[in-house]
């Protein structure tokens, strides 16, 4: 066997020695056409990277692309495993040393949320090693995963993870974490964004299901590119200035079997339809950086893919910033992958491919393998000062050369009130109430009965990269953070609300309960280790909700986790549901005044909530998908994409266009719906728009998102809502090689209960 892998190992590193000659570098497109193409307009910036690149050693540049892990330079290297958020931490000088001037690394990353004085300091100190000691001083940059507001930094405030931003279908909550996220960390050094993430998604199998924006491209883009200006724009971090970064270039979230990591197999048509157009949109919004997908998509890892990180994000989607990989993403193209005989090898194929920086992060092998293919002529110095040049100017855009260091006077406006106020306004509107049959809102003096093993959990509710990476110890969490049993407490008459630790509890305190609550999901969880055998909800929960109902009372279901779990078996006895998601560190409040009637709700599912286990269907699934007569009357799911209830009513009429016919590629149509609250108070009502086109040269999704809004009804209020259609805009679908492709014929809109149809017939 090892014999075997061998011979295979030297027949990879012949072939590859055949490619390392033949392999264009930058494709048609020079180098120094490159460079050209992605000078700034900004003078002063392009002649410091010309003089810069002019003096620095072939080392010095590699150390550029080249990102390091805390914990390498501190003394406890154990940083952020552990659970002790007060932990000092301590520069390790020699390490830093070696680090900075053996190797000249520009870049470090990762942290747990220690308090802002431990980050400030730490940043302070690595900086002025670095400015001290590096020869043309040039800044290092700090990168980090604050993925639900500022989630490693101690007293930061915590958003609701993406999955329920997403279901707020309201533009305002991606720009409110975005810019709280930017005044809590950006004085830190915190000035590498690894957010948003960008990937959409498309099986809940898959344990990072949470950290998207949802399974609609257009939600994904929309709201994406709105945290991306915010984050990359806001005046009130000034000196500072954050670049984010779209992760995780491309389809990362649909590997096949749903294992992190693990292949892609998709057609490139789905690959444009569904996956390009949320980093479409993020390039297009001035996106910096972008972050790459650690999977292989069609059989060749996207790290070593100059299609994909060249080709398509470079020529065709005109990215000109920096490309990072993800974690030792190099070294797995030879380990995991074995595309690549090799480190060496590997380091080869990432850097033809596109890659800028590796994030290595442990060792600095990186720049030995990287020195070696230059001076053996393998890699031109060019291809090295082309992603040097990159780097350099996103130094150079964020100030870091003139502001190179953390500031420590504004630390008040971590976790202010107005910040948690946002993050709480953010939870209530991404609750999904799934079903009511009358049971809620409970009346202020209702007796509750909680149970479930969520129901008393701080980190089910905030869900992993909160405080650390893997996120499981509730007592590292704020001591003023609510769970669910504590806000209904809060909320109700504390007294009236009691816990059930399993089913006998349940039993023997029912009778004085108006209404049991079941708490179910899951604990925390981040990346692979989110990986689940069976998304049927765990028969223990089943059989937890079962005996609540088997006492006769109204049994309340509260879904808390990072995707949805199946639950049809129980769904039909409870009297009603809400999905929480993750809420995040507001969240159990936010839930307990939903459930007291305080808020009342207004989130829609940002996926289709599957009815069962085989039918992991998205809403934007083809027609043929479910064409067979058996299959037509089995639903595919619970609560569909898009759907969600209020307290009140919503009645839609009045659905009109301003023509049925388009004539052009330029020409609009004007659709207008008079939506009506007919309920008995004020609710939120978001307002989606679906398009189908009816006949079309190639298979077209049953319906796709095209538009929502979001308004205030106040009780007997009608309002009417609007969305302008335009051919060029939204009538338009991609083929497997990116073009556009309109054609004339009927398409179909929706809205709410309401359905029309247009014609577009060009001369
Ligand atoms: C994740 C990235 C993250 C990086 C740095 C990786 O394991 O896939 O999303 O940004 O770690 O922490």
């Amino acid at each position: 066997m090892k014999s075997n892998f061998k011979i295979l190992a030297l027949s990879i590193t012949a072939l590859l020695s055949v490619q390392w000659s033949s392999l264009k570098e930058a494709g048609d497109i020079s180098i120094a056409e490159r460079r050209k193409f992605e000078r700034s307009s900004n003078a002063v910036i392009e002649k410091k990277i010309d003089d810069l690149l002019s003096q620095m050693t072939l080392e010095e540049k590699i150390g550029q692309m080249t990102q390091i892990n805390n914990s390498a330079i501190v003394t406890n290297a154990n940083w952020g495993s552990g659970t002790d958020l007060s932990i000092t931490i301590k520069v390790d000088t020699a390490k830093l040393g070696k680090i900075l001037r053996k190797y000249h690394v520009g870049s470090f990353l990762n942290g747990i949320a220690v308090p802002a004085e431990t980050w400030y300091k730490f940043y302070k100190e690595i900086q002025e090693f670095n400015m001290k000691t590096s020869r043309l001083k040039i800044p290092i940059i700090y990168g980090i995963d604050h993925m639900h507001g500022p989630n490693y930094l101690d007293g930061g405030t915590i958003f609701p993870h993406a999955l329920n931003t997403a279901a707020t279908y309201n533009n305002q909550f991606p720009a409110d974490m975005a810019h709280v996220t930017a005044i809590e960390t950006a004085d830190l050094g915190h000035q590498w964004l690894f957010a948003p993430v960008l990937d959409v998604a498309r099986t809940p199998l898959w344990g990072r299901y949470y950290e998207t924006l949802g399974e609609s491209p257009y939600v994904s883009a929309t709201m994406g590119s709105i945290f991306v200006k915010t984050v990359q724009t806001d005046p009130d971090i000034a000196p500072y200035k954050i670049a984010a970064s779209a992760k995780h270039f491309l389809s990362y979230s649909e590997p096949k079997y749903g294992w992190d990591r693990s292949p892609i197999d998709i057609s490139e048509q789905t690959l444009y339809e569904i996956h390009v157009p949320s980093f479409r949109a993020a390039i297009e919004a001035g996106i910096k950086t972008v972050m790459i997908n650690s999977g292989e998509l069609n059989g060749e890892p996207v790290h070593g893919s100059y299609r994909i990180l060249t080709t398509l994000l470079r020529d065709e989607l005109k990215f000109k910033g920096v490309a990072v990989t993800d974690w030792e993403d190099i070294i797995r193209l030879y380990k995991n992958h074995k595309t690549a005989a090799n480190e060496k090898d590997a380091t080869f194929q990432a850097i033809n491919a596109g890659v800028d920086v590796a994030m290595t992060p442990y060792t600095t092998d990186f720049c030995d393998h990287l020195k070696a293919l230059v001076k053996e002529g393998k890699i031109s110095k060019e291809r090295i000062d082309l992603s040097v040049s990159r780097i350099l100017r996103l130094k150079l855009e964020l100030g870091l050369f003139e502001n190179p260091y953390p500031r420590n006077d504004r630390f008040k406006r971590i976790g202010s009130p107005e910040n948690r106020a946002k993050a709480l306004e953010a939870a209530r509107e991404s609750i999904v109430l799934m079903k009511n049959e009358g049971a809620l809102p409970l009346s202020a003096g209702a007796t509750i009965l909680v149970a479930g093993p969520v129901a008393n959990s701080k980190n089910a509710l905030a869900g992993g990269w909160t405080l650390q990476w893997q996120t499981t110890d509730d007592k590292i969490f704020p001591k003023d953070m609510l769970t669910l049993y504590t806000a209904l407490q809060k909320e109700f008459t504390a007294a009236n609300v009691s816990l059930a630790a399993n089913a006998n509890e349940i039993k023997d305190k029912a009778a004085s309960a108006s209404a049991i609550i079941v708490a179910v999901g899951e604990m925390a969880y981040a990346e692979g280790y989110g990986s689940i055998q069976d998304i049927s909800l765990p028969d223990d929960q089943i059989e937890l909700v079962k005996a609540a109902q088997a006492t006769g009372k109204p049994v309340i279901l509260v879904m808390i986790g990072g995707r949805p779990r199946v639950i049809t078996k129980i769904y039909k006895d409870c009297k009603a549901a809400l999905f929480a998601g993750l809420p995040g560190f507001e969240g159990g409040q936010a839930i307990a005044e939903i459930i007291s009637g305080k808020v009342n709700p207004s989130a829609k599912m940002s996926f289709n909530f599957p009815y069962a286990v085989n039918r992991l269907v998205p809403h934007n699934h083809k027609t043929s998908e479910v064409a067979l007569a058996h299959e037509i009357n089995n639903p595919i799911a619970l609560v569909p994409f898009g759907t969600g209830l209020s307290y009140t009513t919503f009645t839609y009429s009045n659905l009109k266009l301003s023509d049925s016919v388009l004539t052009s590629n330029k020409s609009e149509i004007k659709a207008t719906v008079t939506v009506k609250n007919t309920g008995g108070r004020d609710g939120k009502e978001a307002v989606l728009w679906f398009l189908f086109d009816e006949v079309a040269s190639l298979s077209r999704p049953v319906r796709d998102l095209k538009y929502y809004e979001k308004q205030l009804i106040k009780a007997g209020e009608s309002k009417e809502f609007s969305f302008t259609i335009k051919p060029d805009t939204h009538l338009w679908f991609p083929n497997k090689v990116d073009e556009k492709i309109l054609e004339d014929g009927y398409f179909t809109l929706t809205v709410g209960n309401l359905k029309t149809r247009f014609k577009l017939a060009r001369k």
